[in-house]
């Protein structure tokens, strides 16, 4: 019991942070957003609630200048207001925008946004927790191996996540009749964008994989989606 109590304090430590860092992310939510309510885009997103046979799905703005969607672990969905800005200005359509709102509506159904809050505020835990269980067994080397596996998780699973909400985004909209070259066109506007100002990538385009690989693996779906069976 004494030897498994470390290992149980980390554990409750893990919980601990977890909770807090939802509640924290909530009420920062909260603070600084408001529900979107634009004619145009509310078309776009009646269309897709229509193909999940929903009644409506709300998105939030939230107010913050970098290019930007994101689910909440409680699953809202918010859209940036500097991303929101470009659909104003032109520089984004609103199919594109609501290629956005697709794939993080994937990252809700699919579990994700729940599992990155862990990624995001649960890391630093879980390297205590390995470091405590590895350093039993393999002294000084264990903490440096507890961290190389923490990062490659962390890594591992959110690129993971972003082609399994792009296929999402991509079936939905194509159910929806929006189709998927929104979503193609928006990944090389924001690549473009990255280019332009070297070093200063949208944060949206930041957190996923490369655009390219990201192009490719729709073009492969729409080739199976559009190949006589
Ligand atoms: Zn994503």
């Amino acid at each position: 019991m004494i030897k498994l109590t470390p290992i149980l304090l980390a554990i409750l430590y893990a919980v601990a942070m977890y909770r807090v860092s939802v509640w924290r992310t909530g009420r920062e939510l909260d603070s600084k957003s408001t529900e979107l309510a634009d004619p145009k885009l509310k078309r776009l997103t009646d269309r897709l609630a229509v193909a999940l046979d929903l009644a409506r799905i709300p998105v939030y703005i939230y107010e913050i200048d970098p290019v930007n969607g994101l689910a909440a672990p409680d699953g809202r969905i918010f859209i940036t207001r500097g991303f929101y800005r470009k659909f104003q200005n032109g520089d984004v359509t609103g199919e594109e925008l609501s290629s956005v709102i697709a794939h993080e509506l994937g990252h809700v159904a699919l579990g994700h946004s729940r599992r990155r809050m862990i990624d995001f505020s649960g890391q630093n835990a879980l390297r205590t927790a390995l470091m405590m269980i590895l350093g039993r067994f393999i002294p000084f080397v264990g903490a440096w191996i507890a961290n190389i596996l923490t990062t490659l998780l962390a890594a591992g699973l959110s690129r993971s996540d972003e082609y399994e909400a792009d296929a999402y985004a991509a079936a939905l909209l194509t159910k929806a009749g929006i189709g998927v070259e929104p979503q193609k066109s928006l990944f090389r506007k924001l690549d473009a964008l990255t280019q332009q100002r070297a070093g200063m990538a949208p944060a949206w385009l930041m957190s996923h994989p490369k655009t390219e690989q990201r192009i490719a693996a729709l073009e492969k779906l729409e080739a199976r989606w559009t190949a006589p069976s």
